[in-house]
């Protein structure tokens, strides 16, 4: 049996006004209303075309409805979806071995948002601090670095350093301390013996793609193993082949404690996300500590295991890394034409547009009007992040466009 859903709008004002009407106004959406999409291609209410260069902030690094990941939703759809934690169920098991042998890890807590990641690493590690560093109770600090981006929940939000982020939703969860963002120094001298952990994105995404100086992650990770700190990284935005490497931490043959990973774990279909790490770590949540109905359910298993048997294979880390040299060429050769910055790795690139510019939402907006979709992060900064399918052609068509809006 099909169910056709009424049809309560045509066309793009309509349903932009329906949107605004009825829902919450906690983003500020270009004006598309997309109906269909196909890999690296969405298409709006209108029928019009564009390339998606922004790749839900890296949740659809496959491209949309990427053919391996839908079949296999499909064939979790006519099995069993949803359980809850308080039975086992077929996926969760392969699920977790398969993506702690993809990062070579050795536990894994599923979990759904990447918010939901983040908190339950908070969590871990200040147990992990008085259960086994021996911190005492109740004093335990988690290290965090300026312009950071972790999620939005009460507790993420009070250690971010963006005033839109966080005013009037205090009082503020206490124990954690800011540093700028790639300045060792400032890092070093903020750990001490109550320092749980510390966590950094490898890059920082929503800040404007902002790659630490060398060297930076590197002594991160020794002046925790000093002190006897965690390191967390945040590779929800980062990992999973969007730099070239699976995560962005191991461009610096560096590991982390504990990974939170995220949006491209769904595939694109829906919130998967997952705390991985060591044993003597994870393995201090006991029954009853830390949960979620939905984590770890049978469909989100399910896809995330089709989304590791993906990344088991290279070819995504590889198409990274050689479109996003071309990205990167192509790009850096707008500095001084066009452009004041390009910052990222692999297919994945903030640029900052040179003064008398566009304004980023203006650049959006004229990309829009060519047909290519990307999202301006602060005034001047675009974020570039095509899905990592996409053809060499269509890289080179979108990047054409930017080259046309910012050099106008
Ligand atoms: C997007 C993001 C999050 C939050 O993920 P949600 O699924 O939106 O809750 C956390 N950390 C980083 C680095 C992100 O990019």
């Amino acid at each position: 049996m099909t169910v056709h859903a009424e049809k309560v709008a045509t066309g793009t004002d309509e349903f932009i006004a329906l949107d605004e009407q009825w829902g919450a106004h906690n983003y500020h959406p270009l004006p598309v209303v997309l109906a269909e999409a196909d890999g690296a291609w969405v298409t709006d209410v209108d029928g019009n075309r564009y390339l998606d260069f922004l790749s839900g902030y890296s949740a659809l690094n496959f491209g949309h409805r990427h053919p391996d990941l839908i079949a296999a939703a499909q064939a979790q759809l006519g099995r069993v979806t949803l359980t809850s934690r308080a039975f086992h169920h077929d996926q969760m098991g392969p699920f977790c071995r398969e993506l702690a042998e993809l990062t070579g890890t050795e536990m894994v807590l599923p979990m759904n948002s990447g918010a939901e990641a983040v908190e339950s690493a908070v969590k871990i590690a200040r147990k992990w601090a008085y259960q086994v560093k021996g911190v005492p109770d109740g004093t335990a600090e988690i290290v965090v670095a300026g312009s950071n981006f972790h999620g939005r929940t009460t507790t993420i939000v009070s250690f971010s350093t963006d005033e839109t982020a966080r005013a009037d939703f205090g009082p503020f969860t206490p124990g954690f301390v800011t540093v700028p963002y790639g300045d060792a120094a400032a890092l070093a001298a903020a750990i001490t013996e109550r320092t749980a952990a510390v966590l950094l994105e490898p890059i920082q995404g929503e800040a404007g793609v902002i790659v630490p100086p060398p060297g930076y992650l590197a002594e991160a990770r020794r002046r925790c193993d000093d002190a006897g700190a965690l390191l967390i990284a945040d590779e929800i935005q980062s990992g999973l082949a969007r730099t070239g490497k699976l995560l962005a931490l191991d461009h610096e043959n560096v590991r982390a404690d504990l990974y939170t990973l995220g949006k491209a774990l769904g595939g694109g279909i829906m919130p998967v996300s997952a705390v991985v790490g060591s044993r003597d770590v994870l393995g201090v949540l006991r029954p009853g500590e830390h949960g979620s109905t939905f984590g770890g359910n049978p469909l989100a298993c399910a896809v995330g295991r089709a989304v590791v048997a993906l990344l088991k294979t290279g070819e995504f880390q590889q198409r990274s890394a050689e479109l996003g040299e071309r990205l990167h060429t192509r790009l850096g050769g707008l500095i001084g034409n066009g452009l004041s910055a390009v910052r990222g790795r692999g297919l994945w690139a903030g640029i900052d547009i040179a003064p008398g510019g566009p304004s980023g939402r203006e650049a959006s907006r004229a990309l829009a009007a060519r047909g290519v979709l990307c999202k301006e992060t602060h005034d001047h900064t675009l974020r570039i992040a095509p899905p990592l399918v996409i053809s060499a052609e269509d890289l080179d068509r979108g990047i054409d466009a930017i080259t046309e809006v910012v050099t106008r």
